[in-house]
């Protein structure tokens, strides 16, 4: 049901609109043969050429049983009047040829348009416009060619009049198609409408078209190339639409006036006249349509060039505000970062520093820009020039590098600081600046030097500490603690090795009278010059001095046999002898002696070390015994 509705109301459409297009031909028709020219009822402009290529371009094939029928019923009047009348078949003929052209006319006008033009705003391109005007001024040749054939055939017209006629049949309808046309066609063409102008332009205007129009074709002054300033003018300031609207007023004008016999193309030869009109008008129309596109397409460049100078200045502006971006997150890192940072060019000059860094060097950021290294840091230079050169030729970068100054801190100590150096490149990959970090590590070193510091304190602690337990106070060599443990050791040692081990124990001879004589501070003296000489005796670093109590020694001589061990005995006690240290109670001499008991044993791991300290003590005793002053090997 709906589907026949739409059907239905599509057809009452189509008929509506053959029918109006139908009237309008005939309509078109009667105009063309009110203005006509010839007295041979020959119209200077077919009219409805003009129509029909806009309405074929605009709606297609729908308005053709329009066309036809407009056609044939508006010929049919014409040829009913001819003498002698035309017999049935001759006016089918005719009416069928014309029918025939007039429909084909504007289906190949705008086909060929349609097919070859590349833009959809035809009258906006010259390329376009071009083709338009060969297609206007082709397709009614065809028109022209059935129409008139058909006229001779059935001898309304002599075949003489062949060439004239089918000219003057080409001209009327291919120049409507050029005058009338393009107004139609850009009717609905926004773009093309300035409407927003000055009332004055557009009253100036329109005097200028009246008062050309009354010189040219009320007073038939040859002025009509007058219009053409006035073209220009409208094609500049108006655009293709209102220049077509001028050009086809004007030719209306040009029509009416010279139909009426007014007007400079009035000629003595009728044919004359229609030719000047003719191509007074195609003058115009081709002007207005070639120089509208030539506007159009500079207009449109200049839209186009102004979008894409618009684009990029878009894109400049988001381009700047993202660099802005990026440079301020750059200024920031650089000015917050906690650490120096800096930059400086191929020949050492600062390009940029940090506030930090600016404070390290002991100036203002401003100062920095523009100097050398060797201006701002004169003490530092030579060595970090070194540093940055590298780095500029290498390409690679440095890092870590320790520096330090002589300068001090405001604590009072020497600045060192730590740096890193990296190259920073162009785009063609060459390193041209470069950038450094330095952080300053003065109070890092500062505790480095106090843990050394620290160190050595406790090293040298610990070495007291040492001598503490292992020395005697009062004498400076072993004591009985270090005796006992070395002893002991050694004895491992040898059992190990099985090398002997020889022990002496020495004991000064009548040493109480001898304090008793000279007072304890001058007893102690004596211990102690007693002890330091049996140490110089010795030279074996292994051997060992140790005080064993009281006024009793007892020196530790690994890898010594008894021989040795004897002789090592008499060599102390020669030397001790040699002190002549004054002791005027000893029943011996008048000098201090002493007393001396050896062993030697190859240990072994049966016994231990005490049987050593027992020998030696054995014989001690028995060099007592035996008068004092000497030294006495032990034997079982
Ligand atoms: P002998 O020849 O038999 O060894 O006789 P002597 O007097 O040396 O023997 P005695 O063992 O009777 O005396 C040892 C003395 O050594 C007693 C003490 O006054 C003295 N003496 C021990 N240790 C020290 C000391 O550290 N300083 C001083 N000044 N004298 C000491
Ligand atoms: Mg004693
Ligand atoms: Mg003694």
């Amino acid at each position: 049901m709906k589907g026949n509705w739409l059907l239905q109301r599509g057809i009452v459409k189509f008929i509506i609109l053959n029918l109006l297009v139908a009237i309008a031909y005939a309509f078109g028709v009667r105009l063309s043969h009110e203005f006509a020219t010839l007295p041979a009822s020959v119209a200077s402009v077919w009219f409805p050429s003009g129509m029909t290529l806009a309405l074929v371009y605009l709606l297609g094939n729908r308005p053709i049983l329009g066309i036809a029928c407009g056609s044939t019923f508006a010929l049919t009047l014409g040829l009913l009047k001819v003498t002698p009348q035309l017999s049935v078949l001759n006016l089918l003929l005719i009416l069928i040829a014309c029918a025939c052209g007039n429909v084909l006319q504007p289906l190949i006008a705008a086909c060929l348009i349609k097919k070859f033009a590349r833009h959809r705003n035809i009258f906006s391109h010259v390329n376009t416009v071009v083709l338009y005007i060969a297609a206007a001024i082709f397709a009614p040749t065809v028109s022209a060619t059935l129409g008139i054939t058909s006229l001779c055939v059935t001898a309304v017209i002599s075949w003489n009049g062949f060439g004239v006629s089918w000219l003057t049949w080409w001209l009327g309808s291919a120049l409507p198609h050029l005058i009338f046309t393009p107004p139609i066609l850009l009717w609905r063409n926004p773009s093309q409408q300035h409407l927003q102008r000055n009332l004055w332009e557009i009253a100036v205007v329109m005097l200028s078209l009246l008062l050309v129009s009354w010189i040219a074709f009320v007073n038939g002054y040859p002025l009509a190339y007058l219009f053409l300033p006035i073209l220009i003018w409208i094609v500049f300031r108006y655009g293709s639409f209102f220049s077509s609207l001028f050009v086809s007023v004007v030719s209306l004008i040009a029509i009416f006036s010279t139909a009426r016999g007014h007007g400079l193309y009035i000629e003595d030869s009728p044919n004359e006249s229609l030719l000047l009109l003719q191509s007074f008008m195609a003058v115009m129309s081709l002007t207005s349509l070639i120089l509208s596109a030539v506007i159009d397409e500079r207009t449109e460049a200049q839209l186009s060039l102004k979008q894409a100078m618009e684009n990029l200045e878009a894109k400049v502006i988001e381009r700047t505000v993202e660099l802005q971006l990026s440079q301020s997150q750059i200024d920031g890192f650089f000015s917050s970062a906690p650490i120096g940072m800096g930059i400086v060019d191929r020949n050492l000059r600062y390009v940029r520093v940090n506030q930090v860094l600016s404070e390290i060097n002991g100036k203002p950021i401003e100062d920095h820009l523009g100097r050398t290294l060797r201006e701002i840091l004169p003490d530092l230079s030579p060595h970090l020039e070194g540093y940055f050169y590298e780095v500029l030729e290498t390409g690679k970068p440095l890092l870590n590098r320790e520096n330090s100054s002589n300068r001090l801190s405001k604590t009072g100590e020497e600045q060192t600081w730590l740096a890193s150096f990296f190259p920073i490149f162009d785009i063609n990959d060459v390193p041209f600046c470069v950038g450094f970090v330095v952080v300053d590590i003065s109070d890092r070193k500062k505790a480095e030097a106090d843990l050394k510091r620290a160190e050595s304190i406790l090293r040298k602690a610990n070495l007291e500490l040492e001598k503490l337990v292992n020395i005697d106070g009062l004498t400076q060599v072993a004591n009985r603690r270090c005796f006992d443990q070395r002893l002991e050791l050694e004895w491992e040692r040898l059992c190990r090795e099985q090398q002997p081990l020889s022990l002496l124990l020495f004991d000064i001879d009548y040493f109480k009278r001898y304090n008793d004589c000279y007072g304890h501070q001058l007893g102690d003296d004596c211990l102690t010059a007693i002890a330091q000489t049996a140490k110089q005796v010795l030279f074996r670093p292994a051997d060992l001095v140790a005080r064993y109590g009281g006024e009793e020694f007892a020196v530790i001589l690994p890898n010594t046999d008894l021989d040795g061990a004897f002789t090592v005995a008499e060599q102390i006690r020669e030397a001790i002898l040699d002190l002549h240290i004054p002791h005027q109670n000893s029943d011996i001499t008048d000098i201090v002696t002493i007393s001396l008991g050896v062993t030697s044993l190859l240990p072994n791991f049966t016994q231990n070390q005490s049987v050593l300290i027992k020998q030696a003590d054995m014989a001690l005793y028995r060099a007592k015994q035996q008068g004092r002053n000497q030294t006495v090997i032990f034997s079982a």
